[in-house]
């Protein structure tokens, strides 16, 4: 047939778990959990199958989820949605993403976004026959030149794309930016599209910058986020979406069609998992914890190991001591170290190749302990 993405190949993330099963390696390179979630919400996905609730949920989510979370979000960030119009629990936040952009971009927009970029952006934009517009954060400190996108702006511009904390550089928005974008944006019929998946894994005391923490953005975002990340259940494929009536109920009228809804069981459970704040509140400790257990254990190696202010990742640059392509760097510390990371050049459409892989450190202790032991010997 004729390909729709020429230029998209198989996703970094299941090319080189492939490659790490065929080498036995230990994998730091899908920001994954390695270790189980809570026995209790098991138990409460479990339950809610036993008491019945294995049948279609409501197309926009099971209500008691969709009100436990409308009181989160509004405990943690001021913003009050309405359960019954302004929030969709969605079959994973990549289905979020994807119901959104294809609700709301036309053939013929722009979509601005920054890269380096999780991988499905650009192409669902391109899937709209819209124009996705990269705009590259700068070398190694990751920030947004907010007059390059003052630049970029146009006419056509329907959506800009964020996505704080940053996978997979680990930055994290500021006020600085958030009052960047709230005037580029200010009298403009622009959707924020914010992807805010790790939004509960923000280290050394920082803020995370939802968009539902201002008023005048929340008015015009849709704030994607995941069950997954924040509970330790990746595979459940449960993650939810916000924003106001008008656009969720075009959001709503694509979601019915890719998946009608989400798993019921699950929904429940995580309905239940809410009313615990111990639940999501203690895991930006948990993972600042692993974030230094990773960095103590390779502070002998030869990496640069640049600084990690949220999400599961850290990025370490080998071109000091190296200056084979990352790719062929991943392949070969895969192959004869045995151990899986992830090429800084798959987040970038170019290509671009700096020198720089990404760690995941949302693995057990011991599999982080061992995977900088085998990096150390790079
Ligand atoms: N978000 C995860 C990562 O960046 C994995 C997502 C995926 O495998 N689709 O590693």
């Amino acid at each position: 047939p004729r390909s729709k993405l020429p230029d998209v190949g198989t996703t970094i993330f299941t090319v080189i778990g492939q490659l790490a099963a065929q080498y036995d390696a230990l994998n730091l390179s899908q920001g994954a959990p390695n270790f189980a979630p809570d026995p209790a919400l098991v138990e409460g996905a479990a339950a809610a199958m036993r008491r019945g609730h294995n049948q279609y949920a409501p197309m926009a989510g099971v209500a008691r989820l969709r009100e436990a979370l409308a009181d989160k979000v509004e405990r943690l960030y001021g913003t009050r949605y309405d359960a019954d119009g302004e929030v969709t629990i969605v079959a994973s936040a990549s289905e979020g993403l994807y119901a959104t952009i294809s609700a709301l971009v036309h053939s013929g927009d722009e979509v601005i976004y920054f890269e380096p970029s999780f991988d499905s952006y650009a192409p669902i934009v391109r899937l709209q026959g819209a124009q996705a517009i990269a705009i590259k954060l700068s070398p190694l400190t990751f920030r947004v030149d907010w007059d390059a996108v003052a630049a970029a702006i146009s006419p056509r511009t329907r959506m800009i794309i964020i996505n704080t904390p940053h996978n997979p550089s680990a930055t994290i928005f500021d006020e600085h930016d958030i009052a960047r974008l709230k005037a580029l944006v200010d009298g403009t019929d622009i959707v924020v599209l914010s992807d805010e998946v790790y939004e509960h894994v923000v280290f050394d005391g920082a803020t995370h910058q939802s968009m539902a923490r201002h008023a005048q953005l929340a008015q015009r975002s849709v704030v994607v986020s995941s069950f997954g990340k924040t509970h330790h259940v990746t595979g459940w494929r449960v993650g939810y979406c916000l924003a106001p009536a008008e656009l969720m109920t075009e959001i709503r009228k694509v979601h019915q069609f890719m998946v009608f809804s989400a798993d019921t069981p699950m929904q429940y459970a995580l309905a239940d998992a809410l009313a615990e704040p111990n639940s999501y509140l203690g895991l930006a400790a948990f993972y600042e914890r692993k974030r230094d257990l990773l960095a103590g254990a390779l502070a002998s190696s030869r990496f640069e190991l640049l600084p990690s202010r949220g999400s599961f990742f850290m990025l370490a640059r080998f071109r000091g001591f190296s200056d084979e392509r990352d790719s062929d760097f991943v392949q070969r510390l895969i192959r004869d170290l045995r151990v899986a990371t992830i090429p800084l050049s798959a987040f970038y459409t170019d290509g671009a190749d700096t020198g720089v892989i990404r760690l995941s450190f949302s693995k057990d202790d011991a599999t982080l302990i061992e995977g900088a032991r085998r990096l150390c010997e790079a």
